[in-house]
């Protein structure tokens, strides 16, 4: 590491949630930071759907970083509503909402909290269009970002926040995620309440669930009138192949959703029926639980680089708060090393405790055993191609 007098070059490798608070929290304190994100613009692509963000976890990074008036007006607490129907009828079996003033768990659209933090940052702190490909440990402790154009950049501590497929994480750990054996096939709607108003009543103002068999359907309000949905089965990673169909192809999908969800209730279906654009192949991959790695001088991990898991509402919040107990550390430890490794030593342990209960919160949400109800459905589509 340089041990000259200046203050350290902080380079921040992904402008999603974990990274933009920890660039937040250290500006916040008078630091330099310089947050390196490979798509073109904020507008890039769509950011996704709804994440509630918890009293204990996600608020608790909002307010270290100053954000959370902003957050709150912004979230939607009446999005707390839980609807669980019967899949073979529709009806409504079981049903959660939240007390007046209840704001355990709002929610927030993902495009919202990515502007509140891309806004509440000095303008050019994110270099967009900046696609890091790797990280070189120079002997003299710099650390060398390189970028896909082939240029490079060298600083002393380098943050990797480039999510599930970090190109940081090879520099201190040989991870790499894996299959869950689970895909979420998305789907969403626009202007429900007016084009599709009894899906809309369906979900209600927050998430609606159904499944069994392995399987399942969950659809979710979105800000706007958008409803946003995921069909959930245990598929080998590669079945639209073994199905011979494109992903682009969005009627093929359809009917190998219909398929496989057959005899299921025909508003649930109709989800599927009615998607308003393609289908969103999204395959669950997670790191190893535990994910650890020996400390590396000058790099880090935050967010699903260092803790990938499966979606059941939490990796946003870990993310958030990562990203705010780094920057503390770096202004309050003496120096940037002891300052990484006071950081590790309290999110290595936090989030290998919640990657193992998240692991089995999947097996218990989408039971194995219960798959081969699954496969024989899966297999059928095959056979009938
Ligand atoms: C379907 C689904 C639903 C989910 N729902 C929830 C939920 O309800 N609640 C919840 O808490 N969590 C949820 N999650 C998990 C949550 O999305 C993640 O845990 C969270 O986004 C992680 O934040 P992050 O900042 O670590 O990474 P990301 O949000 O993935 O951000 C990484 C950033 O790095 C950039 N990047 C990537 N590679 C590079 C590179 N090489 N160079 C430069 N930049 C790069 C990306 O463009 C991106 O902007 C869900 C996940 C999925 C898949």
């Amino acid at each position: 590491m340089n041990n000259s007098a200046r203050a350290p070059r902080v380079a921040v490798v992904g402008g999603g949630l974990g990274g933009l608070v920890c660039a937040r929290v250290l500006q916040n304190h008078g630091r330099s930071v310089t947050v390196f994100e490979r798509e073109a613009s904020p507008g890039d692509r769509p950011q996704g759907g709804a994440l509630d963000l918890h009293a204990d976890t996600g608020q608790v990074a909002l307010r270290a970083a100053g954000l959370l008036d902003r957050f709150r007006a912004l979230a939607r607490p009446e999005g707390q509503e839980q609807r669980v129907v019967d899949p073979v009828t529709a009806a409504l079996v079981g049903h959660q909402r939240p007390a007046e003033g209840e704001e355990v768990r709002p929610e927030i659209d993902r495009g919202q909290l990515r502007g509140l933090l891309l806004d509440s940052l000095d303008a050019g702190t994110v270099r967009w269009g900046r696609a890091v490909s790797g990280v070189d440990l120079l002997d003299d402790g710099t650390r060398r970002l390189r970028f896909a154009d082939g240029t490079t950049e060298d600083v002393d501590l380098v943050v990797g926040a480039d999510g599930a497929w970090s190109r940081v994480r090879p520099a201190v750990s040989a991870a790499e995620p894996c299959y869950t054996g689970v895909t979420f096939v998305e789907f969403g709607f626009d202007d429900c309440d007016t084009r599709h108003a009894d899906l809309a009543a369906l979900v209600g103002d927050g998430t609606m669930m159904a499944k069994t068999g392995g399987k399942g359907i969950a659809a979710q309000r979105n800000s706007n009138g958008h409803i946003r949905g995921y069909a959930m089965v245990r598929v080998p990673e590669d079945w639209h192949r073994a199905a011979g169909l494109s992903l682009a192809d969005t009627p093929a999908v359809r009917r190998y959703l219909l398929a496989t969800y057959e005899g299921w209730a025909e508003p649930l279906l109709d989800f599927f029926r009615r998607n308003d654009g393609g289908f969103v192949n999204r395959p669950l991959f997670v790191l190893p639980a535990p994910h650890a790695w020996d400390h590396v001088p000058g790099v880090t991990l935050l967010g699903d680089a260092a803790h990938l898991m499966p979606p059941l509402g939490v990796g946003a919040n870990l993310a958030l708060l990562d990203g705010v107990d780094l920057a503390t550390a770096l202004v309050t430890e003496p120096d940037v090393d002891a300052a990484v490794r006071a950081y590790e030593s309290v999110m290595a342990p936090r989030s290998a405790e919640i990657a193992r209960a998240c692991l089995e919160g999947l097996d218990h949400f989408l039971p194995e055993d219960e798959a081969p109800e699954t496969v024989p459905s899966f297999r059928e589509f095959l056979a009938s191609r």
